[in-house]
């Protein structure tokens, strides 16, 4: 019971987080800039924070993750980290010698106010980037958002920074993937290249985080957007966001920029969601749907149907962020299942009201909350009071799983404590079925595991 202090009775908690749901804005920048190609994360703040993104990313990815560092000391804390960031910039392109440099706020430079636009300027101004090379940036202040939101910041900064209008439009279509994993944005090209659409994925973490072993270590591993991609992103004929959260502001601040019109759909995960990024994919780019993709969505389909039967009315509890949890949700309620209690702990209106049209139209009963006072305390203590059969969520979830004894599917960022999940896709009708897999796989585990001997079917 390592969780023994989780108390039944739910009390209105203000300005306490117990056990969050969520981590920190650079984070999610950093793994944003990783999808591009050649590129250096930067961090802007101390040398702990850079370790803690750093480690948190290579524990759920086992891969190395690299990333500078401004390591600010006491004197950059009180008068600015302007000095450190530009000697830094000079060393990385000296000793790195990356493509690009993507530098992200902490706390600490934040709170300071170091104005990352005006010390980018400067940094050229001053001849420290090389020609062909780049310096990019974005606010990603820890005291607001969450890892969504610095995923969020980066991606709007890869976008306005990059995309540029010729005034010659390229027979291209943009994707800009939310926070996903690389296997999803390697299915997404893929159903891309089935359908014959011709995109831009950014960013792109795929032969980053997922990069095959060869025998050699790679600075800058092969996969990942490049520049020359991003440089056209202004000329594309349309954007596609995948998911409203995370990729949507980038999609607004494109079209705000280059005028590239965006529309955005959920992240494709399960059934509906995927249907929906295909028709709207294939619609956008005038191109018919292939039997291929057909014939996948009827393998999802028939999958569903045949395990109907166990998975009607079971209950569920779930945690994560917005752009996975919305589609999921949605996918649970087309098996059948009912989710029971969900809980993000990343703030935001907009997730909020997509979040309550779906539960009002398909679940009303459902606890669901996100922001302040949603954390996975909160989420233990609903489980107490409404037990459920099911629990979804990142690694954290495994303590509450284990007191409330009940089976647990790790789903989300960060899962730190098995390997190879992110190989293998959520996304698309074959994550689908991924998914179906491991929910059913689970449950049986569990029936068998209680099921008196004279029960313990071979056939169930
Ligand atoms: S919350 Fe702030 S201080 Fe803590 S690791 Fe994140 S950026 Fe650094």
């Amino acid at each position: 019971m390592l969780l023994r202090h989780t108390s039944k009775e739910v009390k209105v908690r203000e300005g306490l987080t117990i056990n969050p749901a969520k981590t920190c804005q650079p984070i999610g920048a950093m793994y944003a800039a990783l999808g591009i190609h050649g590129c250096l994360p930067h961090s802007h703040g101390s040398q702990g924070c850079c370790s803690y993104h750093r480690s948190t990313l290579t524990r759920h990815y086992k891969e190395p993750v690299m990333a500078a560092t401004s390591s600010f000391t006491e004197g950059a804390s009180v008068f600015g980290g302007q000095a450190n960031l530009l000697s830094a910039i000079d060393t990385i392109f000296a000793v790195y010698d990356p493509d690009i440099i993507a530098v992200h706020s902490t706390c600490l430079s934040e709170t300071i106010g170091d104005d990352l636009q005006q010390i980018s300027k400067k940094a050229k101004d001053d001849g420290k980037i090389p020609e062909g090379k780049y310096v990019i940036y974005a606010s990603t202040p820890s005291f607001v958002g969450s890892h969504v939101t610095g995923y969020a910041n980066m991606v709007t900064g890869i976008a306005t920074q990059f995309g540029v209008s010729t005034g010659v439009k390229k027979s291209q279509h943009n994707i800009i993937a939310g926070w996903m994993e690389p296997s999803d944005m390697r299915e997404i090209k893929r159903i891309a290249q089935v359908l014959g659409v011709n995109i831009v994925l950014f960013p792109d973490t795929s032969d980053v985080l997922d990069a095959p072993q060869s025998g050699k270590h790679l600075f800058y591993p092969k996969g990942g957007t490049t520049i020359a991609e991003l440089k056209s992103i202004g000329d594309s004929l349309s954007t596609l966001a995948l998911g409203s959260i995370s990729a949507e502001p980038a999609a607004i601040a494109l079209e705000k920029k280059c005028k590239v019109p965006f529309e955005t759909v959920d992240m494709p995960i399960g059934l509906s969601a995927t249907d929906r990024f295909i028709m709207v994919l294939s619609q956008r780019a005038g191109v018919k749907v292939p039997d291929e993709v057909t014939a996948e969505r009827g393998r999802l389909v028939d999958v569903m149907c045949d395990m109907e039967q166990y998975l009607h009315g079971k209950r569920v509890a779930l945690f994560g962020d917005p752009d996975q949890l919305l589609p999921l949700t949605e996918f649970l309620l087309d098996l059948n299942m009912k989710p029971v209690h969900i809980v993000s702990g990343t703030p935001g209106q907009q997730f909020d009201k997509q979040m309550r049209l779906l539960l009002n139209e398909r679940s009303p009963e459902t606890n669901f909350r996100n922001g302040t006072g949603a954390d996975m305390f909160l989420l233990h203590q609903w489980m107490k009071n409404e037990p459920v059969d099911l629990l979804i969520g990142n690694t954290y979830g495994k303590y509450m799983a284990r007191d409330e004894d009940v089976p647990f599917i790790r789903f989300g960022f960060p899962i730190l404590d098995r390997i190879g999940h992110s190989y293998f896709p959520n996304v698309g009708y074959s994550g689908g079925l991924r998914l179906v897999e491991k929910i059913l796989g689970v449950l049986m585990d569990r029936q068998d595991r209680d099921a008196l001997e004279e029960k313990f079917e071979l056939v169930m």
